[in-house]
């Protein structure tokens, strides 16, 4: 308690300090040497599931098999130091950690139109218990206060206590999140994002698009943080 308060005078004195190097004057979680060597994801990209393509073009994977949803903003490689600022507001409780990363991902969101509704990707009620926040929530909120009432994760639900995907090899991902997802009619008509943290296979975004297109969402859309390689 008492080193919070000397950490607060500091802070107050010479302005936040980086979450990664711990210089001071940090802006967004993180100074500007430590964002520069941020590892990011080439401009050429797939527009549906991120992963690099010469010239940006739709990658084979999704001319042959389309993705449901309509599109993903990935910016990072799910590397040091993003992968670890990912766990460490996932798994250890330092919420801020969210602050760099929804800086990362807000500065990839060029989106002239907002969406209708930003939701969360939702964890499972056990985890959520146990964890007593969603970290996905956390970046949402950060991302930029304009869009902060279009923000709803009661509208995004899961259903089930599945395994986590990152438990599972990738084969039997797709599968996992069957059914893991009831959304609110809320969404009828209306162009959606849904945040999330990190994109492996796609499966989780791809199943959370199916039950929102269902109720009616016209357009489902990913913003997601970092992505791993598509290991397939
Ligand atoms: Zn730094
Ligand atoms: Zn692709």
């Amino acid at each position: 308690m008492e080193f919070d308060g000397l950490r607060r005078l500091v802070e107050r004195l010479i302005g936040p300090h980086c979450g990664l190097c711990g210089a001071s004057g940090a802006t967004e979680g993180l100074c500007d040497p430590c964002r520069r060597d941020l590892p990011m994801l080439p401009a050429a990209r797939c527009p549906r599931c991120a992963l690099p393509t010469p010239d940006g073009a739709v990658c084979g994977v999704c001319l042959k098999t389309p993705p449901v949803h309509d599109g993903v903003v990935c910016p990072a490689r799910y590397d040091f130091p993003v992968g670890a600022l990912i766990r460490a507001l996932k798994y250890h409780g330092r919420l801020a950690a969210a602050r760099p990363l929804a800086d990362l991902l807000g500065r990839a969101i060029r989106v002239e139109t907002p969406p209708d509704l930003v939701l969360p990707m939702p964890v499972s009620p056990s985890r959520f218990a146990e964890r007593g926040y969603n970290q996905v929530t956390e970046i949402a909120r950060l991302l930029e206060p304009r869009w902060r009432d279009r923000i709803d994760p009661r509208v995004l639900e899961r259903t089930v206590d599945a395994p986590p995907q990152a438990s599972l090899p990738m084969d039997k991902r797709r599968r996992n999140v069957r059914g893991a997802f009831r959304c609110s009619e809320i969404v009828r008509g209306k162009r959606v994002a849904v945040v999330d943290d990190v994109m492996t296979t796609g499966a989780t975004l791809d199943e959370a698009a199916r039950i929102l297109k269902r109720a009616g969402a016209v357009e489902v859309r990913g913003w997601i943080v970092a992505r791993t390689p598509r290991l397939r």
